[in-house]
């Protein structure tokens, strides 16, 4: 059989417009566009395939300017066809399924059915891929029902029954013939006449019902011949040919055979020429086709760049929004920053109202402090002084345990409360270690001696082991070093009953002038549980005490470990219950030969001197001023002492003095009032401020007003009398 397929769908009906324009132009309204289309598929349907497609790429580009999707697809089934007729049938096929696209975008069912039906007449008539092609019918189908088109679904379903019929699948394509005989009469078309006789022939002859066979091969043959239809006729004679051969009339089959072979040769001949025609045509259409094409690609490459702005379009969108929601992930932790700030600087204002009260809580206690160890010390130092002033004038006292006791208890307050000052003094910061040479030697004898007392009670004995490296002369602040040893010794022995203490010094490393040397105070006494050896460095802490087993309160380890804190070194401890205790500490002293030479000598100096100076001493309490006196009077320097300030400088007016020993706390005008006067009177006596405050409280002040030294009260004799001749020299 001559792959013919049965029909192209093309439904144009054609009302020709005057030459297609090359070019199209704007003012084209929809409406014209659609006529110009319908032109296209005359034009095809006249073979004037030149003309179809000049008519076509005018309505493609109007199309695709417009993107018109239904346009689009209608144009694409043209070409599509066009290419079809002139048997390029791939070309056919790309364009039939371009249009298809573009029929699903445009949603339109019609031009889906034609394309669909176009593609399984093209697969299965002419590329004989049946199944495929089917396939299309079947699709096509759908949309016939959808639209509930009858005639289309008769035309289909015959479509679909011949190419069944065509592989042989007779049982397959019955169902499809049963209905197109159903309704052809109402809903068919004539000229499919011939083909539906020839096909229930070919089918009547496969269940060998002959008599209906030769009816309806028959009835084809005439209603062909009548008709006029050459190549359905050639089918029919070609089917029934066959249907007689299969059958074994020979001789009547080879009759149709004849009648078959001669009108395909006047159709061939007729297709010749149309071929040869064509054959011209598509060389002469070649510049059409490629202009089609070009219009195709770039609508492609529109495409393409369609899908490039599309996926950066949704890029963009993603990248907006990741940023918004960052933005929003920004904001949310903005507000709970604002919220949590909020809270903070509550919170702040309310640490710095509570740090303002601390630090005004703690002035006051410093100040409170200051003053009440000042209150009570300078009584005590009346104490100290009258209890030493008896036992030197009333020598058959010496003995006396009441005076003893005396002496002890007026002590023993004076250190307490000068440890109390001095915890709270450190805790401010307001301690700098000062610079002294001194013989550490004689500085640890003199400790030592000064505690024999309570190792005598203890029967303890002390060992001193003086490494021989150690210079003789050391210079730091010795005593902030005197009270670290003493308090440590004095534990030593106090926790130690007829036991040993061994104070070993050596020296591990010298640098520079940094001489760096460790202390170890060792005793063989009751120890320290392991537990409590971190306490015992808090103030005021004892452990396993008993009531008044021993004096103490608690403040010597403390005030040891933040003297050593001064000294930038720090305490260790090595205790075993029950059998002793070790401390220990390294620190470095300054060790200069040249300059210690120096400062000996200086002090030789001042103590060679024996000449008589008059003192005038300033001190509203009166028995203080008796003490100290006394104490100048000893010396044998001359001695004038007066209660107030405005007494001092009415003297100072009328007589000279060579020092004058002022007392700062005095009622009406203080020490640094009257030494501004004096001053002010051109006076350049020295002024040493004899004070119960603690030097740093008052030096800032005491130089400002003129003072030129300041002694606290007590005092050792030997330093007030270095510190008078010292000023005296200079003056
Ligand atoms: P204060 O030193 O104020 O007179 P104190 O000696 O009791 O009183 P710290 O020197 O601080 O206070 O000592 C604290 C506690 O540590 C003591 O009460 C004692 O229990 C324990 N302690 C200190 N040194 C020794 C030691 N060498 N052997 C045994 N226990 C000690
Ligand atoms: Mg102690």
């Amino acid at each position: 059989m001559i792959p013919i397929r049965l029909l192209i769908i093309i439904l144009f009906s054609g009302a020709v417009y005057g030459n297609p324009l090359d070019t199209i132009n704007s003012t084209f309204s929809r409406k014209e566009i659609l006529e110009l289309a319908k032109e296209a598929s005359s034009l095809l349907h006249e073979s004037n395939f030149e003309k179809s497609f000049i008519t076509s790429r005018l309505v493609l580009r109007y199309a695709l300017t417009n993107n018109d999707n239904d346009l689009i697809a209608r144009s694409y089934n043209i070409i599509g066809a066009n290419y079809e007729e002139l048997s390029e049938y791939d070309k056919a096929i790309l364009y039939y399924k371009k249009g298809l696209v573009y029929a699903n975008k445009a949603k339109n069912d019609t031009i889906k059915n034609w394309i669909n039906n176009n593609l399984g007449n093209l697969y299965c008539f002419e590329k004989k891929e049946y199944k495929k092609g089917i396939a299309f019918f079947n699709e096509s189908l759908r949309f016939n029902q959808k639209n509930k088109d009858t005639s289309q679904i008769v035309f289909t379903k015959l479509n679909i029954a011949w190419a069944y019929f065509d592989i042989k699948l007779f049982k397959e394509g019955i169902p499809y013939l049963e209905f197109v005989n159903n309704n052809s009469a109402k809903y068919g078309d004539k000229s499919n006449l011939v083909i539906l006789n020839m096909l229930n022939g070919m089918y009547s002859g496969n269940i060998q019902n002959y008599a209906k066979a030769e009816f309806f091969f028959l009835k084809a043959i005439e209603l062909g011949i009548k008709n006029q239809n050459h190549l359905d006729l050639s089918f029919s004679y070609n089917e029934y040919s066959s249907y007689l051969f299969k059958k074994g009339d020979f001789k009547r089959a080879y009759e149709y055979l004849v009648k078959y072979n001669k009108l395909t040769v006047e159709i061939q001949n007729s297709q010749n020429i149309k071929r040869a025609k064509r054959v011209g045509i598509n060389v002469e259409l070649d510049e059409y086709k490629r202009k089609v094409d070009t219009i195709s690609a770039a609508n492609n490459l529109q495409n393409q760049s369609l899908k490039k702005s599309k996926i950066i379009v949704v890029l963009f969108i993603v990248v907006i929004g990741i940023l918004l929601l960052q933005m929003y992930t920004l904001y949310k932790n903005y507000l709970f920053k604002k919220k949590a700030n909020n809270v903070l600087t509550l919170t702040n204002a309310e640490l710095i109202i509570a740090k303002e009260k601390a630090d005004e809580a703690s002035l006051l206690k410093s100040q409170f402090l200051s003053t009440i160890t000042h209150e009570l010390r300078t009584p005590l130092y009346g104490v100290v002084g009258i209890t030493n002033m008896l036992l030197e004038e009333h020598k058959e006292l010496e003995n006396s345990p009441h005076l003893n006791s005396l002496k002890f208890s007026a002590r023993y307050l004076l250190s307490l409360i000068n440890d109390v000052l001095q915890i709270n003094k450190i805790e401010e910061n307001r301690i700098v270690l000062e610079d002294l040479t001194f013989n550490i030697g004689d500085e640890i004898e003199m400790i030592i001696t000064s505690l024999s007392f309570i190792a005598k009670n203890h029967n303890n004995t002390i060992d001193v082991d003086l490494d021989p490296e150690i210079p003789e002369f050391l210079i730091g602040d010795k005593l902030r070093f005197s009270q670290i040893l003493i308090n440590l010794i004095s534990n030593a022995l106090k926790f130690t009953h007829d036991g040993k203490v061994i104070i070993r010094s050596k020296l591990v490393k010298v640098e520079g002038i940094k001489h760096y040397i460790e202390f170890k105070i060792k005793d063989t006494g009751i120890g320290i549980a392991k537990e409590d050896q971190e306490k015992v460095f808090e103030t005021f802490t004892q452990v396993g005490r008993k009531d008044l087993d021993y004096q103490g309160t608690g403040l010597g380890l403390p005030i040891v470990k933040k003297l050593l804190g001064l000294f930038e070194s720090t305490i260790f401890i090595e205790s075993v219950l029950g059998e002793g205790t070790t401390f220990m500490f390294v620190i470095p002293f300054d060790s200069n030969p040249e300059k210690t030479n120096d400062i000996i000598n200086d002090i030789e100096v001042d103590l060679s001197n024996s000449q008589v100076f008059t003192v005038l001493v300033v001190d509203d309490n009166s028995i203080n001023r008796l003490v100290t006196q006394k104490i100048i009077e000893k010396r044998n320097y001359k001695c004038v002492v007066v209660g107030s300030g405005k007494e001092a400088i009415e003297l100072v007016e009328n007589s000279s003095f060579d020092a004058i020993l002022m007392d700062i706390n005095m009622p009406e005008m203080n020490g640094f009032e009257a030494t501004k006067i004096i001053r002010a009177m051109g006076v350049l006596t020295p002024i040493i401020a004899l004070t119960a405050y603690s030097k740093e409280e008052i030096t800032e002040q005491a130089l400002s007003v003129g003072i030129n030294d300041i002694i606290v009260k007590p005092f050792e004799t030997a330093i007030l009398f270095k510190i008078i001749n010292q000023l005296i020299f200079k003056a």
